[in-house]
């Protein structure tokens, strides 16, 4: 972790690593921004919340550029 500036809350803290595709689905790609653990946390709960379960309660793969815009719209939320 480093310090920096949040791009979400805009305040100076250790900044966490985010992979703009999800681990989960995509692996570990070179996609990716940086922020603060608590809009981490948040960020994260949107995307799944966005994806929604399977009937088994996989979270649901979307395509990349879905992951590219949350990532974008959840900065101006
Ligand atoms: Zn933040």
């Amino acid at each position: 972790m480093r310090d920096g500036t949040c791009p979400k809350c805009n305040e100076v803290r250790p900044l966490t690593k985010h992979h703009v595709l999800p681990k989960t689905h995509y692996g570990h790609t070179r996609e990716i921004e940086y922020i603060c653990r608590a809009c981490h946390d948040e960020l994260e709960y949107y995307i799944v919340s966005v994806e929604g379960r399977n009937r088994r309660g996989r979270r649901i793969k979307l395509c990349r550029e879905v992951y590219r815009l949350l990532w974008s719209q959840f900065l101006t939320l």
